[in-house]
């Protein structure tokens, strides 16, 4: 029997490359379940990427433990050589921590991940985008705030250890937007991704968020068609419902910004696909 890791790559088909299991302790479901939903989709690929172990912090709530890594890879690489019908892939999602760098690439490297997602979740120690410490945003200048997200953002891009970065706007996740042209800023951070050969990811989980709108925006998503910056794409599902959630949404912004290619990963290994064409609900 073929194992579908060493299946033959796709020739055209609609991904999804971020998700979540109950080990990061804030998702639901079991692996079957998002599985069963992305295969009634019509999917050829998805990409389970847990929460890495957070090491500034400790919360249980936030990401697995430590000790728990090698059993997510081991279950993941279970999952993806029993699964038919469609590849799974090995992912992970770190989050970018100052000082932290050379420990993560060591936590890294043992594992056979196909991707890394990297996230900037946390600025200067905040966790911005946590409802729980929504307080933080009191008294802040939005501009500044901005300013330094796209300054890590960017610095997450160099940083070495990511394939993907995940939700690159993900600061205006609430929907406090410094007013003006921000487009500067962009531009400034993206010509640091292209510069590193980075992938963006296109993710419809903002439109389940305060902002409702896709990460990144248009206008961020055409700078990055500028510089020819690759893009992936992800729900960052926390349920199996949420598996491929609203990709024709994400599929239609990308043919509006030029996209006609989304990036596919093995081992750490990248090649493109043609968009998908979706019909009666089911991509392919
Ligand atoms: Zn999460
Ligand atoms: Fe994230
Ligand atoms: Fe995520
Ligand atoms: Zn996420």
């Amino acid at each position: 029997m073929l194992l579908s890791m060493e299946a033959e790559k796709p020739g055209e088909g609609m991904v999804d490359y971020h998700l979540h299991t109950v080990r990061c302790g804030h998702a639901v479901g079991g692996l079957e379940d998002y599985v069963s939903r992305a295969v009634e989709l019509g999917l050829v690929e998805i990409g389970f990427s847990d929460h890495f172990p957070l090491l500034h912090l400790d919360d249980p709530s936030l990401s697995m433990a430590l000790e728990e890594l090698p059993d997510y890879v081991r279950e993941i690489s279970e999952v993806a050589a029993c699964t038919e019908g469609l590849t799974v892939r090995l992912g992970i999602e770190v989050d970018y921590i100052d000082g932290y760098v050379d420990r993560l690439a060591e936590l890294l490297q043992p594992h056979p991940f196909d991707y890394v997602l990297g996230s900037v979740h946390f600025l200067d120690g905040w966790g911005f985008d946590d409802p729980r410490y929504l307080d933080g945003y009191r008294g802040r200048d939005i501009l500044d705030l901005w300013e330094r997200y796209f300054q890590v953002l960017g610095d997450a891009a160099e940083c070495g250890l990511f394939d993907v970065l995940a939700h690159p706007d993900l600061i205006k996740k609430f929907g406090f937007r410094p007013p003006g042209d921000l487009r500067r800023m962009y531009e400034s951070c993206l010509d640091r991704v292209a510069g590193s050969g980075l992938v963006v990811e296109v993710s419809t989980a903002g439109l389940r968020k305060p902002v409702g709108e896709i990460y990144p925006g248009e206008e961020f998503l055409h700078l990055c068609r500028e510089r020819e910056i690759p893009v992936t794409l992800g729900s960052d599902a926390h349920a199996p419902g949420e598996v491929g959630w609203r990709f024709h949404e994400a599929a239609a912004l990308l043919l509006r910004t030029g996209y006609r290619e989304i990036v596919l990963f093995r081992k750490r290994e990248r090649w493109s696909l043609p968009l998908p064409a979706r019909r009666n609900g089911v991509w392919g």
